[in-house]
């Protein structure tokens, strides 16, 4: 991986998937040209990212590439916040969850979940450690906690450090992977419930996933926090192509003004530490402030489709991946 962002953390990476059925039926060309590791050409134009993965790549190697040096910094104290980005159907939740329970379909959180419980067995028994989960997505920017479906409308607030929090969302002590999936299948299923479309709703808000470890030596009385963000973002694609009106444009708008303000705040901090971060523009950013940049890992997947259907949108997305670089 190149590391031309080191010094700033964040990393971009692109990930195209294959063509499907549909798309394969309906005659839809191939557009992408996978060059460099690091480089895509799309529509006769290269862009550069730290990674471009190709349509053939796999959840175990997109896990070692992005995700694995993650793990090991926010249980060295770190936070971190992984994002994928892109329109309805580019693959998002393919990549951040996968098939929870397939060992090679698995994705990104999962293997998180069993890789951090893997250092910790193999860790030094004077430590002791204690990890929560909370599960929310942010829909027309209210925050609804997903692990109790009577939370509706969470508000930010900032502890006594200035650090943001979401105030009264339910948090989860884990002790081994499968708990981990049981609260991921459970935030799931309440999801469905809310809704009677789930996937029209799930390409309309943003889901977010928190881990937060804590760690005590108990010798030394020595503790350690870390806590990683896992960001699967609504559909990023422009309301146009599917003639939206009414309350279908609000939602649209209002996607819209939160991704914006999300690339606002990841350029501001590609730029480097003289610009001003906006973070109060959006409720995500004001979530995320002390898990993006800084001393934070930062990872943004670039999620794309090979379809010339839909070109336009593939386009739009790998500009927004570029604004990080
Ligand atoms: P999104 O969350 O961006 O709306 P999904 O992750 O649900 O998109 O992906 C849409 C469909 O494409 C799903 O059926 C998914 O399994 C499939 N898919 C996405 N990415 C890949 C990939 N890299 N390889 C194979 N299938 C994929
Ligand atoms: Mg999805």
């Amino acid at each position: 991986m190149s590391d031309a962002n080191a010094e700033c953390n964040i990393k971009v990476l692109c990930r195209f998937r294959p063509l499907n059925k549909s798309e394969i039926n309906r005659g839809d060309k191939f557009i992408p040209i996978f060059q460099r590791e690091d480089t895509v050409i799309f529509g006769g134009k290269s862009y550069v990212f730290d990674q471009v993965f190709p349509t053939n790549a796999t959840q175990e190697q997109v896990y070692n590439t992005c995700a694995k040096q993650i793990v090991k910094d926010v249980l060295g104290g770190y936070n971190g916040t992984i994002f994928a980005y892109g329109q309805t159907s580019s693959g998002k939740t393919h990549t951040m969850e996968g098939d929870l329970h397939d060992p090679q379909g698995m994705g990104i959180i999962p293997r998180i979940a069993e890789d951090i419980f893997e250092h910790i067995f193999a860790m030094d028994e004077n430590l002791e450690f204690h990890i929560k989960v909370s599960y929310f997505e942010i829909y027309m920017d209210k925050i609804r906690d997903l692990l109790d479906v009577t939370k509706t409308n969470l508000s930010v607030h900032e502890d006594k450090y200035r650090v943001p929090y979401v105030k009264g969302c339910t948090e989860r002590f884990v002790t081994s992977p499968e708990e981990v999936m049981d609260v991921i299948d459970e935030g799931k299923a309440s999801r469905h419930v809310a809704v009677t479309n789930m996937n029209e709703h799930s390409s309309r808000s943003h889901s977010i996933f928190l881990i937060n470890i804590k760690q005590e030596n108990v010798e030394t009385e020595q503790k350690l926090c870390g806590k990683l963000y896992l960001v699967d973002l609504a559909g990023s694609e422009k309301v146009s192509k599917t003639g939206a009106e009414g309350a279908v444009l609000d939602e649209a708008k209002n996607i819209n003004r939160s991704l914006s303000a999300l690339g606002n705040v990841i350029s501001a901090l590609a730029e480097g530490t003289k610009s001003h971060v906006p973070y109060r523009d959006s409720k995500m950013t004001r979530i995320l402030q002390d898990s993006l940049g800084g001393n934070c890992r930062t990872t943004m997947f670039i999620c794309c489709s090979p379809s010339s259907y839909n070109d336009v949108e593939t386009k739009s997305t790998l500009m927004f991946g570029q604004r990080a670089k």
